[in-house]
């Protein structure tokens, strides 16, 4: 498999020239940028800095294929959600507007409440503290100060955060009559006025789990194809993660790449709320096909091949953040500084000066030092038998003897030593022997145990044929694998 990989590796490296490149990147922004505003309009909740990251995805623009290979078409299946998508975004969205306007909204919540209630909705801005709400209802401090020594759970009441809001019943004549706040995501608090005092009760508000699928091929950026799919940029994020440790989504991935997911989304009276967990997912990469299950063997739900390997591996196949590498620098290059045609060792990330550089695996510094070549540079030993290498760092977080941890930042990158441009200069040795840190077979963790390989197979089979439902021209159809034997639920399909 490794050696197919490298072999259609080798045969896609061209260069662009900085107008092509230039013109792609427009061509890929306009609809990008479009599809970002629709983003915030339909999930509020989504921050400027996920923004941020779609625009910095935007990098993965830039495939050194062919120039053909990068027409913005997209190809994208998408299997239509739930009926109910577009009607929930409309008062979420309406939401969001109102509390940038106002400090104080009203509106009828006749939905949840009792048929008496009649409740008036504040949502908390920043600076403000219960008692500032409290007298923008018209009620007192000295009420306030019964409701939060009323019990356990009206104590936390005193401590509120911007966008938590309160709902106040308020008679006219009567006054305070009751008051509801959301004590956690699933639950609400309320406080009510009663002939003899107040009491406080909690109601659980019930959370619906809804489980859709979406799938997508890549034209342009993993990105561009996530969007189109209806995936959200943290979404996105969590599907490259569980491949990361095979796929090196900083360099590697190509127009024609698909992908397929099962996921949760999080429902709630009504109106979507969040994502929950990747179920399971499918990513193809240059013709190779890696699958996922997530299933919690005892220690918390992890992802899992569908014979039970973990995805995680004892390293990462790039050691920085792939959103921020914005290309890939031809290994054969003639060297600009020595004018020398030289063997390259590694594989060099270009990436801003100051995106951290974190370490590949667990393991000890055997060196973090300076010189005129390399410039700051950090040397880890895994094990017996694995060294990697980082060159160029603008700054070094580690010295000579620490031990460091898998995705621990060990410094940043920049263009010290012999460098033209910011970028990480990466190595993987092993037993001395420089090998390409993109194809290397890296190390497994330890499979399933053999007796949960049952429920895992069980959870995973008709995740699996959900995966094709909606990745019907993958090789790795269902029916297929069963025909090759791993209906006898054995290790080995
Ligand atoms: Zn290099």
């Amino acid at each position: 498999m490794t050696k197919h990989r490298m072999a259609t590796r080798r045969q896609r490296r061209a260069r662009r020239s900085p107008a092509e490149m230039g013109q792609a990147l427009f061509s890929a922004a306009a609809p990008l940028i479009e599809r970002v505003r629709d983003g915030i309009r339909a999930r509020p909740g989504l921050s400027a800095a996920a923004v941020g990251l779609v625009v910095a995805g935007l990098a993965l623009g830039w495939f050194p294929g062919e120039r053909e290979t990068a027409e913005p078409a997209a190809q994208v299946i998408h299997l239509p959600l739930a009926a109910s998508t577009s009607e929930s975004s409309v008062s979420l969205a309406a939401m969001a507007e109102a509390e940038e306007v106002a400090a104080l909204t009203a509106e009828e919540d006749l939905a949840e409440a009792p048929a008496e209630r009649d409740w008036t909705v504040v949502t908390v801005q920043p600076g403000q503290t219960m008692e500032r709400i409290f007298r923008q209802v018209g009620l007192g401090p000295g009420l306030l100060h019964r409701v939060v020594h009323l019990d356990d759970d009206t104590r936390g009441l005193a401590r509120i955060r911007p966008g938590d809001q309160f709902a106040f019943d308020i008679d006219a004549d009567e006054g305070f009559r009751a008051l509801r706040a959301e004590l956690d995501e699933e639950s609400w608090l309320f406080v009510e006025q009663g002939a003899d005092g107040l009491t406080s009760r909690i109601e659980p508000r019930a959370l619906d789990r809804r489980v859709v699928e979406s799938s997508g091929i890549i034209s342009s950026s993993l990105f561009n194809a996530a969007k189109a799919a209806g995936l959200s940029d943290s979404m996105t994020m969590r599907l490259a993660n569980i491949f990361g440790w095979d796929i090196d989504f900083a360099l590697d991935i190509r127009a024609g790449d698909r992908f397929a997911l099962v996921y949760e989304e999080v429902w709630r009276e009504g109106q979507y709320l969040r994502d929950g967990p990747i179920l399971a997912a499918r990513f193809t990469n240059q013709g190779e096909t890696f699958e996922a299950i997530r299933f919690d063997a005892g220690n918390g739900p992890d992802y899992f091949a569908p014979d039970g390997r973990p995805m995680r591996k004892a390293f990462l196949r790039a050691p920085l953040n792939f959103t921020r590498v914005t290309s890939n620098f031809n290994p054969r290059r003639f060297h600009p500084i020595t004018r020398q045609v030289r063997p390259h060792n590694g594989t060099d990330y270009g990436a801003p000066t100051g995106t951290p550089v974190w370490a590949a695996g667990d393991g000890r510094v055997i060196r973090s030092a300076y010189n005129n070549v390399n410039g700051h540079y950090v040397f880890v030993q895994h094990g017996n038998n694995i060294i990697t290498r980082y060159l160029h760092l603008s700054r070094r977080d580690v010295r000579q003897g620490d031990r460091v941890r898998q995705g621990q930042t060990i410094g940043a990158v920049g263009m010290t030593g012999l460098a033209t441009g910011p970028h990480l200069h990466y190595e993987f040795l092993v037993n001395g022997v420089h090998r390409n840190p993109r194809t290397v077979d890296l190390p497994d963790a330890d499979p399933l145990p053999s007796d949960l390989m049952d429920s895992f197979l069980a959870a995973g089979r008709p995740l699996l044929a959900r995966l094709d439902y909606v990745d019907p021209g993958s090789p790795l159809m269902l029916a297929q694998r069963d025909q090759t034997g791993c209906e006898d639920d054995s290790a080995s399909c």
